[in-house]
């Protein structure tokens, strides 16, 4: 298996460059914050729960997330790998995403992060706000706290994967393609390695 995370800020670009990852290397994506929509749209009680964190921009309790990535892994255990966007989000997140992965003979190959600019990502976050949809990104005090918990709670996670020597970054300002060919650079870098 080849497992990737894809980190960076909120309006990094994470979502967009999921996309064509998965789809050139067959990777199997796991977006806590996708599950977390789709748990909202369909009005279950955890999305009910959730849904006030994140209209607020703060982070959903470490145990309602990590139980989702579980559910997830063990509902696709055929997968050549997983590339998992928007989370680990705290280092109680990346330690209990070891253990699931040890139990299944695997572990995290690499971390990709995405570096960009805090007046671009604002920019960005707002734009995206004009047409997403997205509640948590038409707001500027709610982006503003979302990159706070983003420097409180999640940029040490950068630390935990350079422990391993596993932390690689990548420039996520310039066009689409330019900032993919970058991240599949580094990724078959880790995946002859
Ligand atoms: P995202 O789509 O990744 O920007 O996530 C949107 C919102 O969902 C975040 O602002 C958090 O409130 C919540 N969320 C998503 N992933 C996580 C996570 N791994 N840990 C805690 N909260 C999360």
């Amino acid at each position: 298996m080849f497992n990737l995370i894809l980190f960076g800020p909120p309006g990094s670009g994470k979502g967009t460059q999921s996309e064509k990852i998965i789809e050139k290397y067959g990777l199997k994506h796991l977006s806590t914050g996708d599950i977390l929509r789709s748990e909202i749209a369909r009005q279950t009680p955890l999305g009910m729960e959730a849904k006030k964190l994140m209209d607020k921009g703060q982070l959903v309790p470490d145990e309602v997330v990590i139980g989702m990535i579980s559910s997830s892994i063990e509902a696709n255990t055929q997968a050549r790998g997983f590339l998992f966007d928007g989370f680990p989000r705290t280092v109680a997140q990346a330690e209990a995403l070891d253990k699931l992965l040890k139990l299944k003979g695997t572990q995290i190959n690499a971390m990709i992060s995405l570096l960009v600019t805090e007046e671009e990502l604002m920019k960005r976050l707002l734009n995206r706000g004009l047409t997403s949809g997205r509640s948590d990104d038409s707001n500027e005090e709610v982006i503003k706290n979302r990159i706070a918990e983003y420097k409180s709670k999640t940029a040490v996670v950068a630390d935990y994967y350079k422990k391993f020597d596993k932390f690689f970054e990548v420039k996520g300002e310039g066009s689409i393609d330019e900032i993919f060919n970058a991240i599949c650079k580094e990724i078959e870098k880790e995946m002859d390695a």
